[in-house]
């Protein structure tokens, strides 16, 4: 944590799994200490909870409530519950009451999203397609078709509304993080007033075309959304399965970022992702000093 800080950064992100929720409550009462000791400010992340949130873990939840998984149009049944899922949003209470109980600052939602499948989309599943026939007053068809789209849409930001609002009351402060091309209305998710943070992660890994340029569209669309519905906005930068060739992209998304408007990043993650082998970057080392001397660039540019 002091080298966290020493770097400069001002808050870290934990990862909080539902195993770390279950079985390390205490320990992370402790490492939050710990991080707010040399402060920095700390937001916890549901880390793969219900299988709808960014990252890399397991979700018992989803085994516990087979009957509220996501299922496909194609009707292949998911490993992710469903928004709608009571059980879902159920645990998603206790486990925001557990980050309020271990004293975290806010809660870095990071991206809630649809099960993406291959064939079709999600979610068709019984609940679903009854919430379809209650609002539309027809069947929920199979192709996605401009209604279902928008029915997508209202589900995903009804979900992030929940979880959002939920913590806010809890007194925490809330960042969110959409992935870039997630069919969302950014209008309604910047008119969410209990949103304290907007942010995307443009990886490059997953631009097509030119990065730079894919930077810069989401770049922009975040600082106007959030000049517009005055929050702070903020840009992920990619830490993890960095080629050593990429490795000058680091500095590159920064300046970019920072030209549009940006003055918040954050990384994933802590050390290049040396630590975890299979999203590691190829040279951890030289790529976390890129990081380091790209984001200190930003203070002296200042
Ligand atoms: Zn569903």
């Amino acid at each position: 944590m002091e080298d966290i800080k020493g770097a400069g950064f001002d808050f870290v992100v934990f990862t909080y799994s539902e195993n770390d929720h279950e079985y390390y409550e205490g320990t992370f009462d402790k490492i939050v200490k710990v991080a707010q000791g040399v402060g920095l400010e700390v937001y916890l992340d549901p880390w793969g909870v219900g299988g709808v949130f960014g990252g890399e873990a397991y979700s018992y939840l989803v085994m516990k409530n087979v009957h509220e998984r996501q299922v496909s149009s194609t009707g292949k049944i998911l490993p992710a519950l469903c928004f709608n899922s009571t059980e879902l949003r159920t645990y998603i209470q206790k486990w925001i009451q557990s980050a309020q109980k271990i004293g975290a600052d806010g809660i870095f939602w990071d991206e809630p999203h649809f099960y993406h499948v291959d064939k079709g989309w999600a979610c068709c599943c019984q609940i679903c397609r009854e919430e379809f026939r209650n609002r539309m007053g027809f069947e929920m068809p199979r192709q996605l078709t401009a209604e279902v789209r928008q029915f997508r849409i209202e589900m995903l930001l009804d979900f992030i509304t929940y979880i959002t609002k939920t913590s806010k009351e809890a007194g925490l402060k809330t960042m969110l993080c959409l992935m870039p091309g997630e069919d969302i209305d950014w209008d309604k998710v910047g008119r969410m007033t209990w949103v304290d943070v907007i942010s995307t992660d443009p990886y490059w890994l997953w631009a097509r075309g030119d990065y730079r340029e894919y930077v810069m569209f989401w770049a922009k669309r975040i600082y106007k959304i959030a000049e517009k519905f005055n929050k702070e906005p903020l840009i992920w930068v990619q830490g993890f399965k960095v080629k050593k060739d990429e490795i000058d992209r680091i500095h590159e998304t920064v300046k970019i970022a920072n030209a549009v408007g940006i003055e918040n990043f954050a990384v994933w993650s802590y050390k290049a992702t040396k630590y975890m082998s299979s999203i590691a970057c190829e040279d951890p080392d030289t790529t976390w000093q890129a990081i380091l001397d790209a984001f200190k660039s930003l203070s002296s540019d200042r």
